[in-house]
């Protein structure tokens, strides 16, 4: 295994490469960010599993990152004593792309560089963005707990292929050296990676050092001269941000911390930052993105609330945190009241993990009324990415459901466009005099609903209809039976009532047709008969001369429809 092996990059690899290189250039600088995000994690993971076997540590549980630049080599080196990678996890991780997600994101790539570039922004290049200054990049790293000549080289040229090679390494972690293209000799330079570093990073809770010559100085009184040293020097802010006071942390520090936290290269849409007292206290700070994942529909998704315990890092994977339904919410929970060897198990288990876990979901829910409330643009910005997600929440979180059924939008012919901005406040505003119910279409598409016969004698009347289109809407509407005491209704389903709303003058003319037509349907009735259940003269339709309905109990045209296509 000691050998060098030369391995070809996956062809996902080389075209993420590729267009990430084109289409980062104006915001080159966050490859230190990047790198700095995997150091950290690097060193959290580390401290995790050193809880339970203190030897990891190799007597050194100083953990901190180094940045080091050379300018006659022109390279810049990013060095952490952090959990580190075997051969095996360096191929993994390294050499290939493993994010759920991918499969989507390269089926929606479109050829044009700067949709392109906007979708790599979303999808998040991490350690590759290296390459956007780098024209070669050289990683040794060696995973803790094993033997010093089991370190790990890659070095690539970000081409189409990189080596791979066993070799000493004393030091635990992972240490990067990038070698700059000739254009890129400006980041060789004290004072730029300082600000980057500030600029992007400050929120990282370990410190980022970099050296620091102190000049040699003379004592004028008794003529003794300190000589010139280099100092390590602390560059970051170097505590964790969700335990300063609110009033402390900047804009740009929340946001910087989302898209370390998130890995996302967007601003957060908004967030909410709290400390929760009490016998069970925690603290948590959770972001809503400002676009959705490409795997938000991908069930082996990662969750994305990360946990701590006392500002220790424990699981990234804590599906015990958030519902289902609000799966895209970023960002971390810290605990003060757990033990910190806390197992997978116990999490799961645990009385007071569920007590956060409501606790946390209120916040996510009172963020969202907020949003709603006092930015409608930002909130419709946020319905058209997780709309979908969020109606989930109406068939699984029974003891929210007012308050989910609050912040459903749906399209409604009051508007007549597809947009998704109407309220069941909004709707029930509007209702007509003596009208007790929330009325809905449901249909596979917007034109479908729009156009549904169903629809025509509401529009008479001047009576608003709820236009729901999304697969999931038969779902929403079987678990959501009522709001605000007002019985949501569907328009094609069963009797619906609306002789309370005719004027004198339409009851007169629609009792002259059933007597014109008694004779009509009941040999209408003896045709059909083993087909239909009854015919009736309906004043529901205006202009369509005919239409089916259910009956009141039966299963919705639409629900069938999906029932069957599910194999069914
Ligand atoms: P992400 O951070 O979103 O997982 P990256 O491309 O930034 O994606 O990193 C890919 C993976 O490589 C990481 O998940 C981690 O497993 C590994 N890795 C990268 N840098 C380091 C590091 N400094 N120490 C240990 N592992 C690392
Ligand atoms: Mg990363």
């Amino acid at each position: 295994e000691a050998k060098k092996e030369t391995l070809g990059f996956q062809t996902e690899v080389k075209h993420l490469l590729h267009l990430m290189i084109h289409s980062l250039y104006s915001n080159k600088e966050i490859f230190l960010r990047e790198l700095i995000s995997n150091a950290s994690d690097a060193a959290d993971k580390l401290r995790f599993e050193a809880l339970g076997n203190d030897s990891l540590y190799e007597g050194d549980s100083d953990l901190k990152i180094r940045i080091e630049f050379n300018e006659p080599q022109k390279t810049i080196t990013i060095i952490d004593n952090g959990i580190g990678m075997t051969r095996e996890e360096v191929q993994d991780h390294i050499g290939t792309i493993a994010k759920s997600g991918t499969k989507q994101f390269f089926e929606r790539l479109t050829g044009d560089q700067a949709k392109d570039s906007e979708l790599i922004g979303q999808f998040g290049v991490g350690f590759y963005s290296a390459f956007i200054v780098a024209d070669k990049v050289s990683l040794t790293t060696r995973k803790a707990g094993t033997a010093v000549s089991e370190g790990v080289r890659w070095e690539s040229a970000g081409e189409g292929d990189y080596s791979i090679e066993t070799v000493e390494k004393p030091s635990r972690g992972t240490e990067i050296v990038l070698h700059l293209k000739e254009g890129e000799t400006e980041f060789l330079n004290d004072w730029r990676l300082r600000s980057i570093i500030k600029k992007f990073s400050d929120h990282i809770s370990l410190p980022i050092v970099m050296s620091k010559e102190v000049v040699a100085e003379q004592d004028e009184e008794n003529n003794e001269i300190t000589p010139a040293n280099i100092e390590d020097e602390t560059v970051n802010s170097a505590s964790a941000l969700w335990a300063k006071s609110k009033d402390e942390i900047s804009d740009e520090a929340y946001s910087e911390f989302y898209k370390h936290v998130a890995h996302d290269f967007q601003e957060p849409l908004t967030y909410v930052h709290s400390k929760v007292e009490g016998i069970n206290e925690y603290t948590l700070l959770l972001y809503v993105p400002s676009r959705a994942p490409f795997d938000l529909w991908d069930r082996d998704a990662k969750h994305g609330v990360k946990l701590y315990i006392r500002k220790v890092f424990i699981t990234d994977d804590a599906e015990q945190l958030m519902p289902r339904y609000l799966r895209f919410i970023r960002g971390i929970i810290d605990a003060d009241s757990l033990p910190l060897n806390v197992s997978r198990e116990i999490l799961q288990q645990s009385k007071q993990i569920s007590t956060i876990k409501a606790g946390a979901v209120k916040k996510v829910l009172g963020l969202l009324e907020n949003l709603a409330e006092t930015d409608g643009e930002k909130y419709q910005q946020f319905w058209e990415q997780f709309g979908n997600v969020i109606k989930e929440g109406s068939v699984e979180d029974f003891k929210n459901k007012e308050r989910i059924a609050k912040l459903l939008r749906f399209s409604s012919s009051h508007t007549d466009s597809k947009v998704q901005n109407v309220s069941l406040d909004d709707y029930i505003s509007r209702m007509k005099e003596g009208q007790d119910k929330i009325y809905f279409v449901t249909a596979d598409n917007f034109a479908a609903a729009k156009n549904s016969p169903h629809l025509e004698v509401f529009r008479k009347k001047n009576i608003e209809v709820l236009l729901l289109t999304d697969r999931i809407d038969e779902w929403l509407v079987s678990s959501l039976s009522e709001y605000n005491d007002k019985h949501l209704q569907s328009i094609s389903k069963g009797e619906l009532d609306l002789d309370k709303f005719d004027t004198e003058a339409e009851k007169q003319q629609q009792a002259e047709i059933s007597k014109d037509f008694e004779s009509v349907l009941k040999q209408m009735q003896e045709v059909l008969a083993d087909k239909v259940s009854e015919v009736r003269i309906s004043h529901r339709l205006t202009d369509s001369p005919a239409c089916l309905v259910t009956g009141a109990y039966d299963m919705s045209l639409n629900m069938e429809r999906i029932m069957k296509e599910a194999g069914q």
